[in-house]
């Protein structure tokens, strides 16, 4: 039996290591931390008394490849699905407004919810239509920054519909990222029957907890606390990986599911072996602050919306896990924060003041905890000059097959980027032999 050791236990790690052992690999999972999942974790906070998750992750409907490894890891009932795609809006003059789409085929769908968003005045709306029109049937579009690409757009346009968009769902600022991930992210992702996911359950329950029951089922030999520190080449072919305190891992083929810079780290001065077109080290990442907040009482009554204008961009209620827990848990989101957050700025000062700016029923709800957590480098910026270096699986050691959300496949670089990516370096690269 041809052995396989996958490095790294995230989504991408998980799903490839999954799908080896399907395939008859034996397949041993090396994971440097503690836990499965990456960057999709949850942390008990004593103080809350609660969970919460690292960074709030949403789903798409599109995202046909993570819902495929939710049932294989028993976790269908974790996730709820929009079954069309309906998102509140909160602006600080506006007041609320809805984005509903109706159960149409794509896009008409998607182009319903544009035609009630009353955020835009009629001919915004009309105008918008063409563009993501226009967006989404070029074939070829030419590279250049999302910013680039909307030029001509009015700034209400822009700053209630292209730059939220942009930012929540690429985790960069339109002159950070190539128009064509936003095209992608809208085909693939967003119009799709369906909208947005959520997780019922911390994430931690999920993608560690569950996913270890299912490789252990899979026969996958999981090995937590075990960081890979650096490898032998030998004539093309990795020969070995070496752990802590100097244990050696051999395996016939290796799944390296990792970050970039996790990758570089282990190559060192041997990185050229691969045959990337990109330079590693001069990748740009974008980090998420998650603001975890519990006040006495309900601050509005929609469980998620988009914010306007203001330093969050996004609220979600969090769903309580057990009945004694105390008050009412709720997480901002800033994305792109190191552009987002202006230095000095007292984050959690500007979030309450936007908060209330937005309607949020603060009057007497006394704030009861507070954490500000940073995921710093939460995604790789995929800007113009890098779109066509991003690597395949392939590599151009014969037994070494890359895997992560910063791999290419169609979408950005996402939890569905990720997986897929895991599933293509087994049936592309170790499976394809
Ligand atoms: C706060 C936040 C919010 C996000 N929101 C969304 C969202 O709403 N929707 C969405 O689709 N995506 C979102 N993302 C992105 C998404 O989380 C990632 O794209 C996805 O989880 C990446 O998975 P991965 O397996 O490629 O990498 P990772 O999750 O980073 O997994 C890599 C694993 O490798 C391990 N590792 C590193 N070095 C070594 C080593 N030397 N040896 C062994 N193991 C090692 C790490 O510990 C880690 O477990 C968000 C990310 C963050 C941080």
């Amino acid at each position: 039996m041809r052995k396989v050791a996958v490095v790294g236990g995230g989504a991408a790690g998980i799903a490839a290591a999954l799908t080896a052992a399907k395939r008859g690999f034996q397949v041993i999972l090396l994971e440097g931390r503690s836990r499965l999942g990456g960057r999709l974790g949850s942390f008990f906070d004593k103080r809350a008394g609660c969970q919460f998750d690292l960074g709030v992750h949403l789903i798409i409907a599109g995202y046909a490849n993570t819902l495929k490894l939710l049932e294989r890891i028993d976790s269908t009932d974790t996730v709820e699905i929009q079954r069309s795609l309906f998102i509140p809006f909160y602006h600080p003059i506006k007041g609320r407004a809805e984005f509903r789409t109706i159960c149409l085929p794509p896009p008409w769908n998607f182009l319903t919810g544009i035609l009630n968003f009353r955020l835009l005045s009629v001919r915004e709306r009309i105008n918008l239509i063409r563009r993501l029109t226009k967006l989404t049937s070029t074939k070829k579009l030419t590279p250049q920054t999302a910013e680039q690409w909307l030029n001509e757009v009015s700034e209400n346009e822009y700053e209630r519909f292209w730059k939220p968009l942009i930012v929540s769902a690429l985790n960069c600022y339109p002159e950070d990222v190539d128009i064509r991930m936003l095209k992608a992210a809208l085909i693939e992702g967003f119009m799709k029957r369906g909208g947005l996911g959520f997780f019922l359950q911390p994430e931690a329950e999920i993608f560690h907890y569950r996913a270890l029951k299912a490789l252990k089922r899979e026969g996958v030999s999981v090995r937590l606390n075990h960081p890979i520190k650096g490898l032998k080449i030998r004539e093309n072919r990795i020969r070995s990986l070496a752990g802590n305190s100097g244990i050696e891992v051999q395996a016939d083929e290796y799944i390296f599911a990792l970050p970039p810079d996790a990758l570089c780290n282990i190559f060192g001065d041997e990185i050229s072996a691969i045959g990337l077109k990109l330079d590693l080290s001069a990748l740009q990442y974008s980090n998420i602050v998650n603001v975890h907040l519990i006040f006495e009482r309900r601050i509005f009554g929609d469980d998620f919306g988009c914010m306007l204008d203001t330093l969050p961009q996004w609220f979600f209620h969090r769903r309580r896990s057990d009945e004694s827990e105390k008050g009412e848990a709720y997480s901002l989101v800033i994305s792109a924060a190191e552009r987002a957050i202006p230095p000095g700025c007292d984050v959690l000062e500007v979030c309450l003041a936007d908060l209330e700016r937005c309607g949020a029923d603060l009057r007497g709800n006394r704030l009861l905890y507070h954490k500000i957590v940073n995921n710093k480098r939460a995604t790789v910026k995929i800007s113009p000059d890098i779109v066509d270096k991003r690597p395949g699986v392939m590599t151009d050691l014969a037994n070494l097959y890359l895997a992560g959300d910063w791999v290419d496949t169609v979408f950005p670089p996402t939890i569905e980027s990720a997986v897929l990516s895991g599933l293509q370096a087994v049936e592309l690269g170790i499976n394809h032999e």
